[in-house]
């Protein structure tokens, strides 16, 4: 039955009083419904207020000479370079994303990765979305890769991946198409996904041990020793993963804290991709670089990216927010009053910086942004 045929008759319904004699289940299933919209109503508005920055409307690259300006997730990017379709040991991929755009830098970075890949012998890198013509933040997809600094290189898989699993997957996944009558487009979505595999797998979100491979440890590592790289993101498992094979090696007792493990960062998402996170180049003076490294290998407390530990923080979360709004009612009208206007003060300010950062890069920003 159509969604709105449902609307109409649980408004007649309510009109006539006749809810009573519905079926519970039949209650439940209109509740959704009317979830489902709000929700979808909710992001389409979110995503169109996006969709009206100016910097999805950029066409080309702005004269002058290359700048990244701003931070990675605040920020826009001037006299932007092109990554090729393709070069050696390297591919750019999803090019009707219009995302390979970048500061020069981050485009001698791939060539540069590439290269090595290439002289390792290892299955040529993918590289995904960098930034948009003139930067600035996209109409969906990321909050960074703003400033021409971030890069997403796919982790793909290694040589024996692609030849034995990969094609076991696509001959299951076919016939499951079949069976269930899947559309083109859904087919290529799954496909893709079997070729350029996530390293994770189930609710422990373990090491998926068919598709990690020695080329993904390498290319990790040569990503995080190339000098312009200030970070890379990782899911924590994989953090987890390169600091264990790390500290089993011979290396790890000589040289205990390297910088290229350091700059493994573990971040949610980030099991099908890595993003690289270039320094601010030399000659972008209005280019914010992010804080320093945290002290240390950042090999502990990994698990707290994990959803099982997320979760156990939303129900301690829902546990604290009870306790406080009961604390709360124990204080006198007056004094609730007080608290909670200290309360809207600060919301304030937080939202007058938020605005004054954002004004402030847009006057950096103003010169470049397109009509
Ligand atoms: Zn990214």
């Amino acid at each position: 039955m159509p969604k709105l045929d449902l609307s109409k008759r649980l408004h007649s319904l309510l009109l006539y009083g006749k809810l009573s004699r519905l079926p519970v289940f039949y209650m439940v299933l209109l509740c959704s419904i009317a979830l489902t919209q709000l929700s979808a109503q909710f992001h389409s508005s979110a995503w169109a207020k996006r969709e009206r920055l100016p910097w999805t409307k950029a066409k080309t690259p702005s004269k002058g000479q290359a700048q990244s300006i701003g931070s990675y997730a605040n920020g826009c990017l001037q006299g932007a370079a092109s990554l090729p379709a393709q070069g050696p040991g390297f591919k750019s991929i999803r090019r009707f994303r219009h995302r390979y755009f970048a500061h020069p830098e981050s485009i001698n970075l791939v060539r540069k990765l590439g290269k090595a890949v290439q002289e390792k012998q290892l299955t040529p890198i993918e590289v995904g979305d960098l930034s948009q013509v003139r930067g600035g933040l996209m109409a969906y997809g990321h909050r960074s890769h703003q400033s021409g600094l971030d890069v997403d290189v796919w982790f793909g898989g290694d040589a024996t991946y692609l030849q034995t699993e990969a094609k076991r997957r696509l001959q299951k996944l076919k016939r499951k198409a079949k069976k269930k009558k899947w559309s083109a487009k859904k087919l290529k979505q799954k496909r893709f996904d079997i070729e350029h595999p996530s390293l994770i797998s189930g609710w422990r979100e373990l090491i998926d041990q068919k598709v990690w491979s020695k080329r993904h440890q390498t290319l990790l590592r040569l990503a995080a020793e190339q000098e312009e790289v200030a970070r890379i993101f990782v899911h924590f498992r994989i953090k987890e993963q390169m600091c264990t094979l790390y500290k089993a090696s011979p290396e790890f007792k000589t040289q205990p804290e390297p910088l290229w493990l350091r700059k493994l960062r573990p971040w949610y998402g980030h099991h099908q991709h890595f993003h690289i996170r270039l320094h601010c180049p030399k000659d972008s003076l209005e280019c914010d670089n992010q804080g320093p490294l945290p002290k240390g290998l950042g090999c502990e407390g990994l698990s707290w990216f994990s959803k099982v530990e997320q979760k156990e923080r939303k129900l301690a979360e829902k546990d604290t927010e009870e306790q406080r709004k009961q604390e709360f009612a124990m204080f006198s009208k007056q004094e609730q009053a007080k608290i909670k206007a200290e309360r809207a003060q600060k919301r304030k300010e937080r939202i007058k910086a938020k605005a004054e950062k954002r004004a402030l890069l847009l006057q950096r920003c103003a010169h470049l942004a397109p009509k």
